[in-house]
C-alpha cells in the first residue's frame, strides 16, 4: 500500500514525471519514461537508475 497524498507529491527523479502506482506488484511507473520504482513499506524508493555504470 501507499499512501495516496503521497502519490500526488512525488514525481520521477528521472524526468519529473507522473507515477503511477501498481497494487500488483507495488511499484510505481512513470509515465513518461518507464522507469520503474519500488516500494518498500510504503515509501517509494526513488533512485535513478544507474543502469549498470
Ligand atoms: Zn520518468
Amino acid at each position: 500500500m501507499i499512501q495516496q497524498d503521497l502519490l500526488e507529491i512525488i514525481c520521477c527523479p528521472n524526468c519529473k514525471g507522473d507515477l503511477t502506482y501498481n497494487e500488483q506488484t507495488s511499484t510505481l511507473t512513470c509515465a513518461s519514461c518507464e522507469n520503474v520504482f519500488e516500494v518498500a513499506d510504503g515509501i517509494p524508493i526513488l533512485l535513478p537508475k544507474s543502469d549498470g555504470k
